[in-house]
């Protein structure tokens, strides 16, 4: 159908309408090509100019998208990469994620959403792409929350389990050692029901604190629950988790908790990973030591 002039104009409105509301999007509109040779580029790019620059570098983009992947994360052009080759062979929409890095070492996260159409020549790409570093950041504070105790600040079991998972299996395909203690204290109840509930509590954040300043940063000190703490210690055979099991009691025994009459002390049971043996073994053996620790009196390390 021919065109007359007045809904030419009409066009050309409504053209230069939504270039303007292109160019104030919260994100990018985009078309992305790729030739069957591995050509790739931008054949249209509007919106944020954060993304993606000033016009001039989207100029270059028109014609290059290789100066636009030079500013994805190390870390997520292999993904990027992959998500697209599936894109292309299966015509499947691409829906990723990736850092975008600038020269000046700001990094936003953005979201791409496109959908794939076979040419002749190769594959383009009609899509979005979104700036969700606010919601990246909220989800890590989110997983955060959800992995620390809020008495001690320390990592929890949940958190722990997890740490557990990744050096066994460290463990079993390096075949390094790797030592657990489980610390529980002694009369804790007692300590409660002499001094209050509040005073317990300011010896778990005391007692946390002391630990965490005597241990690595790479071993993991969590609060299992109550009045229970875990240490997982990478890289560290029996003998010497055994020697800082003794520290750990020695200096919990001498140290003032402010309490008006006489100290505290814990008992720990402390085991190595046996290369092959599950999470729940390991843990089971140093509880069950733990208990020994407890029949033989407190006060007490106990590896055997
Ligand atoms: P044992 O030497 O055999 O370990 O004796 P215990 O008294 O330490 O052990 P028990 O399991 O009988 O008591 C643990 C107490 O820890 C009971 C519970 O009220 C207290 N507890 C658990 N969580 C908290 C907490 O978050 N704050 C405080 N203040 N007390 C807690
Ligand atoms: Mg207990
Ligand atoms: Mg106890």
């Amino acid at each position: 159908m021919a065109l007359d002039d007045t809904s030419l104009d009409g066009t050309r409105h409504d053209l230069d309408q939504l270039k303007a509301m292109t160019e104030s999007l919260p994100g990018i509109v985009f078309q992305f090509y790729r030739s069957h040779h591995g050509k790739a580029c931008f054949p249209y790019l509007a919106g944020d100019s954060k993304i993606f620059g000033d016009s001039a570098q989207r100029e270059l983009l028109s014609e290059d998208a290789s100066h636009a992947f030079d500013h994805v994360h190390p870390d997520d052009f292999p993904r990027l990469m992959v998500a697209v080759e599936r894109s292309a062979q299966s015509l499947m929409p691409l829906a990723t994620q990736f850092r975008h890095c600038e020269q000046e070492g700001e990094e936003y996260w953005i979201a791409v959403r496109a959908k794939p159409e076979r040419l002749n020549s190769g594959t383009l790409w009609n899509g979005l792409m979104v700036n969700i570093t606010e919601q990246i950041e909220y989800q890590a504070h989110l997983r955060e929350l959800s992995d620390t105790d809020d008495l001690t600040g320390l990592p929890n079991r949940r958190k722990l389990m997890c740490h557990l998972k990744r050096e066994i299996s460290v463990s079993n395909r390096h075949g390094t050692p790797l030592s657990l203690m489980m610390i529980d204290i002694d009369h804790f109840k007692h300590i409660n029901d002499t001094w209050g509930h509040l005073q317990g509590d300011k010896v778990l954040r005391r007692l946390a604190e002391l630990c965490r300043g005597l241990l690595r940063e790479e071993d993991c000190l969590a609060r299992l629950g109550g009045e229970e703490f875990a240490v997982l210690l990478p890289l560290t055979p029996l003998s010497h988790c055994q020697k800082l099991a003794e520290r750990l009691r020695h200096e919990i025994a001498r140290h003032d908790f402010g309490l008006p009459n006489g100290g505290v002390t814990i008992s720990t049971g402390i085991t190595e990973h046996r290369v092959g043996e599950l999470r729940d073994q390991l843990l089971e053996r140093a509880d069950r030591r733990l208990y020994s620790a407890k029949r033989q009196g407190r006060n007490l390390v106990v590896g055997n």
